[in-house]
């Protein structure tokens, strides 16, 4: 019998990305097809406790077994940053120079935010990865999988695949074209949540 789980996400990038990734095994739902249309403040320090949020915050709406990620992108020149705030980077960028903040999730904001802010570091390494944390609740259990995908920023933008920071983000296994230039079968083979979703597959096959 295929198993049905929500996805706690209303981000159709991840959701394509799941179900890709994830198969016949899984029937993957996301909370807008069931019409459920809020979503949890973030205000957790940590990707756990960010993908914690998202999915008690679904679980207890829908009643259904769920499971929700959050990634973070951590810049080193940059100090780590923007880490968990990956998606609301450019907000706080324009907050600190008390400029108008753009919505969370302005993907073209964060990308510029992103390359401003490492125009100040000229010279520096540009390494950088993702880092997907999934939390699984089953059965009123509560289980968690990570991957994580290591690589640079890119001076500029190439590609139009994939979603986010992918157009600046140039993984170490395909070095000279970034990761919205890659095939989506490629980037699912070698990406953060491919592998933490990979991850929760097998847990759940091992069941
Ligand atoms: P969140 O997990 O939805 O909070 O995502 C954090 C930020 O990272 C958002 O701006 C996403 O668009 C971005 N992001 C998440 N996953 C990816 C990815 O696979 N590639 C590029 N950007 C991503």
């Amino acid at each position: 019998m295929t198993m049905k789980l929500l996805f706690a996400t209303g981000n159709r990038g991840k959701l394509r990305e799941a179900r890709e990734i994830l198969g016949s095994a899984v029937e993957v739902v996301a909370p807008f097809e069931l019409g459920i249309l809020g979503e949890p403040e973030e205000t957790g320090l940590t990707l756990e406790e960010n993908s914690i949020i998202k999915a008690e915050y679904y679980h207890a709406l829908s009643g259904l077994d769920c499971f929700a990620d959050d990634t973070g992108l951590e810049v080193d020149a940059l100090g780590g940053a923007p880490g968990v705030h990956a998606a609301r980077f450019a907000a706080d960028i324009a907050r600190r120079d008390g400029l108008p903040a753009p919505a969370d999730h302005d993907f073209s904001a964060n990308i510029d935010s992103l390359l401003g802010e490492l125009e100040k570091h000229l010279g520096e390494p540009r390494t950088a990865r993702f880092r997907s944390v999934i939390t699984l609740i089953i059965n009123g259990e509560r289980h968690f999988f990570e991957g994580v995908l290591q690589g640079r920023i890119a001076y500029g933008r190439s590609g139009s695949g994939g979603f986010g920071y992918d157009p600046v983000f140039v993984a170490d296994e395909y070095p000279d074209r970034s990761v919205a230039e890659l095939p989506q079968e490629v980037k699912n083979a070698i990406s953060h949540r491919g592998k933490s979703l990979r991850a929760l597959a097998q847990w759940l096959m091992a069941k």
